[in-house]
């Protein structure tokens, strides 16, 4: 599994790698010297460029899910969830969605904070993505018996019945051209997926074609005599 996965990244990381070398050649070989040429292929190397540091950052998520001696702490879930939206205020903007934050007052969870703030990063991401203009993101988290209860819910291109346990998996895109294009790598979900499981929760998706999604993620507080003794 661990080679087959150095082979998808790999494979992964040389079509932006190709691009980049590509792009670069022609320039140099020339294409420099046509001001719309060099316009038009410095963007394609700085989309490239950003697609390879995405990679590159969701393979070290990956890589670092399980790792055991990580930190808990008490971690309030609100400032996790203004993070995640101030990250994408331009995207959200531009594609006039409409944000709807509910959350238990003083809600918070003890558990990993980076492991925390990635799953509630990649959800958000996913909602405003793929979401269509005009729609609306949502946020609902509840305190449960032991834990939280967090939905990230959106009014977008949905994910079809087929496709709904596909998505968790590594490098699997619905639509491989448009996540392309948009900048996906096919590793957030699985990202969040393996986070959950790491820290002892458990996440649900329910998605209409055409209609949106909801990502439901439950998960326990850690108990920190098991996971705090090498801190
Ligand atoms: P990507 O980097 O391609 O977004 P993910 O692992 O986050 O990778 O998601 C895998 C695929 O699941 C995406 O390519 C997309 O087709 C689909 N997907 C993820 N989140 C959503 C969503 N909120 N609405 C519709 N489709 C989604």
């Amino acid at each position: 599994m661990q080679s087959d996965f150095v082979q998808n990244v790999s494979h992964e990381l040389k079509t932006p790698v190709t691009a980049i070398t590509g792009f670069a050649e022609t320039l140099l070989a020339g294409a420099k010297d046509d001001p719309e040429a060099l316009d038009k292929f410095l963007h394609i190397i700085q989309t490239e460029s950003q697609r390879l540091t995405q990679l590159i950052q969701d393979t070290l998520a990956l890589s670092r899910v399980g790792s055991s001696n990580d930190h808990i702490e008490k971690v309030p879930v609100a400032p996790l969830v203004q993070n995640a939206l101030n990250s994408i205020q331009q995207p959200l903007k531009d594609r006039k969605l409409h944000v709807n934050v509910e959350l238990d007052a003083d809600l918070s969870l003890d558990t990993n904070r980076r492991k925390l703030s990635q799953i509630v990063r990649n959800l958000v991401n996913n909602a405003v993505f793929y979401n269509k203009e005009g729609g609306t993101v949502s946020i609902v988290g509840v305190r449960t018996n032991g834990g939280i209860r967090l939905q990230v819910s959106d009014t977008g291109v949905g994910i079809a019945d087929d496709e709904q346990q596909r998505v968790f998996e590594r490098f699997y895109r619905v639509d491989k051209a448009r996540s392309r294009n948009s900048g996906g790598t096919g590793l957030g979900l699985a990202i969040v997926s393996e986070l959950v499981a790491d820290l002892g929760g458990s996440i649900h998706l329910a998605s209409q074609l055409g209609v949106g999604s909801t990502f439901t993620v439950a998960l326990p507080n850690a108990v920190a005599s098991e996971h705090n003794q090498d801190n």
